[in-house]
């Protein structure tokens, strides 16, 4: 499971589930879609479920075994890890489970809700992302793999501001996101 708010999803997602994918040999990758991003709540406007989730189901168009998933929509409330796993696991009892983040989001892995939970029912994989690595935390921690992704320092937020300013998201947002970006006249306001 490759969990994130995806509002919007770009390339940068992409590129990491399509590596990760291969240097694992996963069947699968589901670009999990946060129901309610509890970390985030407060901090800036978040794009409603459903559209984040048809962008990026949008995303995942023709990538082989790249999935989006709506399994913290469907449960609704906050979104944690620990119940998605949990779930993923009775569904798949027989499956090898992985969550799977940037090395930014394991850096604040501490301030997960259950993380034992979450270490018991999947490996953590962090892979590399440009900028805020703390890498001597993988070294010391022998239960996160680490897999070098090739960089690219976009983020969310850059799109959003950059849909702001009136710039073009070519590239770094596959087609059918910028449809629905421009579709639903997301991002307009500036709200970070
Ligand atoms: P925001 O800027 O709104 O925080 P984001 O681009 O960081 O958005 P998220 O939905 O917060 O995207 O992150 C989902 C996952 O994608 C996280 O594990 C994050 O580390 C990872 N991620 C974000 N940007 C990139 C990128 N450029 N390359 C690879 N992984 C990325
Ligand atoms: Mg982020």
């Amino acid at each position: 499971m490759f969990g994130g708010t995806f509002d919007p999803p770009h390339v940068g997602h992409l590129i990491a589930a399509c590596e990760v994918r291969d240097v694992l040999g996963l069947d699968r990758v589901l670009l999990v879609v946060a129901n309610r991003p509890w970390q985030k709540v407060g901090t800036r406007a978040i794009t409603d479920a459903p559209t984040r989730l048809a962008m990026v189901r949008a995303a995942t168009v023709g990538l082989d075994g790249l999935e989006s998933s709506d399994l913290e929509i469907r449960r609704g409330g906050d979104s944690y890890t620990a119940d998605t796993l949990a779930e993923l696991h009775a569904c798949h009892p027989a499956a090898d489970l992985f969550a799977i983040m940037g090395a930014d989001a394991a850096a604040h892995i501490d301030t997960w809700q259950r993380l034992d939970e979450v270490r018991a029912t999947a490996t953590i994989v962090a892979y590399d992302r440009a900028g805020g690595i703390a890498e001597e935390r993988y070294e010391l921690d022998d239960d996160i793999r680490t897999i070098r992704v090739p960089r690219i320092d976009i983020s969310s937020t850059d799109i959003r501001a950059r849909v702001a300013q009136g710039r073009r998201n070519d590239v770094l947002c596959p087609p059918g996101v910028i449809r629905i970006i421009d579709d639903h006249g997301l991002y307009r306001d500036g709200d970070p």
